[in-house]
């Protein structure tokens, strides 16, 4: 089986514990606003590979993987668009070398479509944009209802799971908004860390080599002062909502 692939990153420090070897699988079904890697979008871009040339790549790094704690990230693009070539992926990595395996979603996807694949992924990474559906729509294109069926899918499973959202002054820091999405994850039994992403500008140049204009033209990056306050905000909608279960939950950005 082959995968299409966007690029390939072997040390990798932000897309979950320890260094990574990290994969970019092309294609998305999204269209974020603030999307730093459109040039993923494209199913048709990138280039083929097989299992076993990806597993060649990162052969050379195992120790760093290993003592670090680290392993293997898979992320896009969307990775669950390629679910069996990610799944055959992650079953090598654990069957040759005991590598922990992590994925980066958006979770706009279908649990049954991605059963496998999950089963053979340590830590999922999901991303939620944005807990009002229509201002998700707006963002992204598409609705959230699927995206929250996958995470309430993931709490059943137990599988550990870090929630990421980026936080768009003007889009995504709203209190109602804020708040709903601590909520959320107050509900959720699964979820061992939450990573508030302060949105950056550092694709901007892609949409422009692309010749797409940049929807977010003009939108600031948050100040420490408007992260700190998102973070109280989600906090108490975790707390509301969990009511005093006790839910180890790390805090990141
Ligand atoms: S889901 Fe990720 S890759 Fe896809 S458009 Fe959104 S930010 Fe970009």
């Amino acid at each position: 089986m082959k995968g299409r692939i966007h690029s390939l990153e072997t040390f990798g420090t932000v897309d979950g514990p320890g260094i990574r070897f990290v994969l970019f699988m092309q294609g998305c079904a999204l269209q974020c606003q603030f999307c730093h890697n459109p040039d993923t979008w494209d199913t048709a871009g990138g280039k083929q590979v097989t299992v076993d040339e990806i597993v060649k790549e990162l052969e050379p790094y195992l120790e760093y993987y290993r003592r670090s704690g680290g392993g293997i990230t898979v992320t896009g693009g969307e990775p669950t668009l390629q679910a069996g070539f990610v799944a055959q992926l992650f079953q090598e990595c654990k069957r040759r070398y005991g590598l922990h395996t992590t994925l980066d979603t958006s979770g706009f996807c279908d649990p049954e479509h991605v059963a496998e694949l999950i089963d053979a992924t340590d830590l999922v990474l999901l991303d939620l944009k944005q807990m009002n559906n229509a201002k998700h729509e707006a963002l992204t294109s598409q609705p959230n209802e699927r995206i929250h069926r996958f995470a309430n899918e993931l709490s059943e499973l137990g599988k550990p799971v870090w929630i990421r959202h980026v936080l768009i002054p003007g889009l995504t820091d709203s209190f109602e908004d804020l708040y709903a999405l601590g909520a959320f994850i107050g509900k959720l039994q699964n979820v061992q860390k939450v990573e508030l992403l302060p949105y950056h500008r550092m694709g901007v140049y892609k949409w422009q080599q692309l010749n797409k204009k940049y929807p977010l033209e003009g939108v600031p990056v948050p100040s420490e002062h408007e992260v700190e306050r998102a973070w109280t905000i989600v906090q108490t909608g975790i707390a509301a909502s969990s009511r005093g279960r006790d839910i180890r939950i790390n805090q990141s950005n």
